[in-house]
């Protein structure tokens, strides 16, 4: 008998590990919209990796454990950074067209807190170019069967064992569950991440006993496009790099527009109580932003914006999860046959704060690490039954229930925290919890991490990297 192994999201994570599975089994690749749906196509910046004759394993090692704060697993970390250029090597032989210097080598591009130049990026579209290559890889494989639009609801345990998955189809036992779920970023209001990452994946693994850790690192960006109504974008740090300010509701500067990123977001923040904050570029001509920021100034100029004209109304965001399910480095979580990779994750590369682009190559390592310890794994019993599950669809008063989730994050756990707030805040998370119908799968999987984020958050007593509390 094959072995088979269920995969539960199609980011970068979970279609990579899909393709290299596949290679040794039989794969279900389970996602809850389209395939392309997910955190990873949205990615502009890059992916770190040592590949520069200037630079070395041990600087981006360095950088690494800067940004996290000395909280990292040192370990982790030197294997991630070690093992990053061969999965580039991977992708592009898979035929990701990374953007190339005048001289034809990769161009390196620099991000806030490295040393040196060592993101590989596809312009500002990086995650879209690596996840239509993984795509079209995963849909010709003839090991690989996707299944769009199915959202998984829940692990199936016996004893102490995750044997399956339970979606609103119905129940698949498998040798493996692989959870590629994502973050949560939808359990704020204000987010960088796309409406599907509601936590499902961090929380079907709490509620089957699973171990997570650092969950109170939540990184958010200071600089997302912003209008009442719509999904934030994201405007790259970069365009403060080249050189934007940052104005608040009376016109004025504020601070130090190339501060570490917590720093802006706290500032933001804090500006944010007496009216709207603007990022100004009006400062550099039209050819300059049309040509460096191309991608953005498309966004924009659909809400008939011009980055040369305009204020652009900002707000920080929740952007990236740094803790999640704790893994060893083959993806293993605490409960056997439960492997867990990508954001969902906590491998310990990240400690406090994840570094600049550290995150889909986090993904690439640990999808390829865990497809390669399920060849150790026997096939067992496998089979499907089928059992159709009815979700209520959203009405005014579970609308209201996530704005209010949402709102309470964004004030009790969001970017500067005390212990009062976090204490009320949990005590809010787990009212609106009791008053929930278990078959509201997504608004139960974000209360259940936010209610999680906070309580980690109150215990963690001091700030630590983007952790900042005032008492
Ligand atoms: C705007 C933006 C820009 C970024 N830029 C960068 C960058 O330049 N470099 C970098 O390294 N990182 C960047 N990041 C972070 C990085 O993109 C993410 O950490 C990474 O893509 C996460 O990949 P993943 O595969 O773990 O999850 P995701 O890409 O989020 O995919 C999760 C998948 O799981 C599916 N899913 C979720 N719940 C369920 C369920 N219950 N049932 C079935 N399917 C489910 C989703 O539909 C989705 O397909 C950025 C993030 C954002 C949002």
């Amino acid at each position: 008998m094959r072995r088979e192994v269920v995969i539960v999201g199609s980011g970068i994570a979970g279609l990579y590990c899909a393709l290299l599975c596949a290679q040794h089994s039989r794969v279900r690749l389970v996602t809850k919209n389209t395939i392309v749906e997910s955190s990873s196509s949205y990615a502009q910046g890059g992916i770190a990796a040592v590949l520069g004759t200037q630079d070395r394993f041990s600087k981006h090692i360095g950088d690494t454990l800067r940004a996290g704060a000395h909280h990292n697993n040192r370990h982790t970390v030197k294997l991630v950074v070690q093992e990053a250029p061969q999965h580039i090597q991977a992708l592009i032989d898979l035929g990701v067209q990374f953007s190339l210097d005048p001289r034809g080598k990769l161009d390196l591009t620099r991000e806030g807190g490295h040393s040196k130049r060592r993101i590989v990026h596809v312009h500002d579209m990086t995650g879209q170019a690596v996840e239509q290559a993984l795509i079209a890889a995963v849909r010709h494989h003839p090991n690989i069967r996707i299944q769009e639009n199915e959202l998984a609801i829940d692990l199936i345990k016996r004893r102490n064992r995750v044997v399956g998955l339970q979606t609103v189809k119905g129940y698949y036992y498998a040798d493996a569950v692989v959870i590629a779920t994502g973050g949560a970023g939808q359990i704020y209001p204000y987010t960088t991440n796309p409406p599907v990452v509601t936590g499902d994946g961090v929380a079907m693994a709490l509620r089957a006993g699973a171990k997570a850790r650092d969950l109170e690192f939540i990184q958010f960006h200071p600089t997302a496009y912003y209008l009442p109504g719509k999904q934030p974008f994201l405007l790259s740090e970069a365009l403060r790099g080249e050189g934007a300010y940052l104005r608040n509701h009376e016109g004025k500067r504020f601070v130090n527009e190339l501060l570490p990123r917590d720093k802006v977001s706290r500032s933001v923040y804090r500006q944010q109580r007496n009216g709207l904050v603007y990022l100004d570029f009006r400062h550099r001509s039209k050819s300059f932003l049309l040509n460096r920021f191309p991608g953005i100034y498309q966004r924009l100029a659909q809400d008939k914006l011009s980055l040369e004209k305009d204020l652009i109304p900002i707000t920080p965001v929740a952007h990236y999860l740094c803790g999640g399910v704790h893994t060893d480095n083959h993806g293993r979580s605490s409960l056997p046959g439960l492997y867990v990779i990508g954001e969902a994750a906590h491998t310990g590369l990240h400690g406090a704060n994840r570094l600049a682009s550290n995150s889909l190559l986090e993904c690439l390592v640990f999808a390829s690490r865990t497809a390669k310890y399920l060849t150790r794994i026997q096939a067992h019993h496998q089979h499907f039954k089928a059992k159709k599950m009815n979700l209520p669809k959203p009405d005014d008063t579970s609308i209201g229930l996530r704005q209010q989730l949402q709102n309470v994050m964004w004030e009790a756990g969001g970017i500067i925290r005390s212990a009062a707030g976090l204490t009320s805040g949990v005590q809010a998370v787990r009212a609106i919890q009791a008053s929930l119908d278990p078959r509201q799968v997504e608004l139960r999987n974000m209360a259940i991490v936010a209610e999680a984020v906070l309580t980690a958050a109150l215990k963690r007593r001091r700030s630590l990297g983007c952790h900042y509390r005032v008492n």
